[in-house]
């Protein structure tokens, strides 16, 4: 039988200094600061990554969370949004133009605030536990 598996590809960009602790991974993530050394610039722009860290050179090459914070910050802050809007129009029932004047803003807070220590999070939770798209080798083959 043919030997054709899927298995985690090993991850030489990740595997290195596995020193680091899960709460030193977490806090160099909410910073938007390497995964690896802790120091360095994680983004260029607003949510665009530097090709690699300029303190100790590590390939962000790596890191890709794809929609994962936007999905967390659309949850959590829909949650929050939703609910003070439903509690304030129960207890008050204010006019409709001062539901926008006071949701509209809030939405933009708490979804374009928490964007970028999320996706810098969700890159330090992949480094720190060497994370990686899986791959198909043919096992048959030195
Ligand atoms: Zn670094």
């Amino acid at each position: 039988m043919s030997g054709v598996r899927a298995r985690r590809a090993p991850a030489s960009a990740l595997s290195q200094d596995a020193t680091r602790t899960l709460s030193q991974a977490i806090v160099a993530g909410l910073r938007c600061a390497c995964p690896r050394c802790g120091r360095g610039k994680l983004f260029q722009g607003f949510l665009s990554l530097r090709p690699r860290c300029e303190v100790c050179g590590l390939d962000y090459g790596f890191a890709d969370s794809g929609d994962g914070p936007a999905v967390f910050i659309v949850l959590l802050g829909g949650a929050i949004v939703v609910g003070a809007a439903l509690i304030t129009e129960i207890e008050f029932q204010p006019p409709y133009w001062l539901h926008a004047v006071l949701w509209l803003p809030l939405i933009l807070i708490v979804t374009l605030g928490p964007l970028r220590p999320m996706k810098g999070l969700m890159i330090a939770l992949q480094f720190h536990h060497k994370a990686a798209e899986g791959r198909v080798y043919d096992i048959d083959r030195p």
